[in-house]
């Protein structure tokens, strides 16, 4: 949620590896420590806030991603958890963030011919993510959205999932305030037209678009 004091825990390694991705060090060049489970819930305990956001990364990656989620939810904390939803595990949440990859996410064919087809195999699942829906307490379904016919896509998804309007959450493409001020001005109206709900990068209007945000 905005403005909720969190504990962030991002894994690392991802299945997808999109062109854009704003992770690399999650993904295409995965760095971190490892951890056992116990220190980790430990850490945050220690840390304070009782909010706690799994996201990598692909979270659902790990091996130890149902232990982790399961620990976390043990531990008392309100569990949040970012996925691509491409990972079919059973994981415990209080609130699942599925954010599905569009056409066009993909990396380039010449230079990862392997990851572009993988990407592709992989990106779109919908029985997979409609297991970790039904599965979580709550859910949203977030798609970041560059023009009108990837907002047709989103929505052409979301259809595909059966998942209301109060569920789906449409976020701009964009690193800087102009290309945040550009897109909220054609984007927020079209959303909003719909019954979805708006989403701005808060994390960058407060912060910039840096590491650790
Ligand atoms: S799914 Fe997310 S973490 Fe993985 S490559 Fe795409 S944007 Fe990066």
């Amino acid at each position: 949620m905005v403005g909720t004091e969190s504990f962030f825990i991002r894994t690392s390694g991802c299945n997808l590896r999109c062109w854009f991705c704003d992770t690399p060090y999650a993904s295409w060049h995965p760095e971190g420590q490892v951890m056992a489970i116990d220190a980790l819930v430990d850490r945050v305990h220690g840390e304070g806030p009782s909010h706690v956001v799994l996201t990598g990364g692909e979270p659902l990656l790990p091996a130890a991603a149902v232990n982790l989620s399961q620990a976390l939810m043990d531990a008392g904390f309100h569990l949040t958890i970012e996925t691509a939803g491409t990972i079919d595990k059973p994981i415990a949440c209080d609130l699942l963030s599925l954010s599905p990859k569009l056409g066009g996410s993909a990396p380039d064919p010449g230079e990862h011919p392997r990851w572009n087809r993988l990407h592709e195999e992989r990106r779109l699942p919908l029985e997979t993510m409609q297991r970790l829906i039904h599965a979580a307490r709550d859910f949203q379904v977030k798609f970041v959205v560059n023009d009108q016919r990837q907002f047709d896509e989103a929505a052409e998804i979301a259809e595909a999932l059966d998942v209301k309007g109060g569920n789906v959450f449409i976020m701009p493409q964009g690193t800087t305030l102009v290309e945040l001020d550009r897109a909220e001005s054609w984007l927020r109206p079209l959303t909003e037209s719909v019954g979805y709900h708006y989403c701005d990068r808060m994390q960058i209007r407060w912060y910039g678009n840096r590491r650790g945000t």
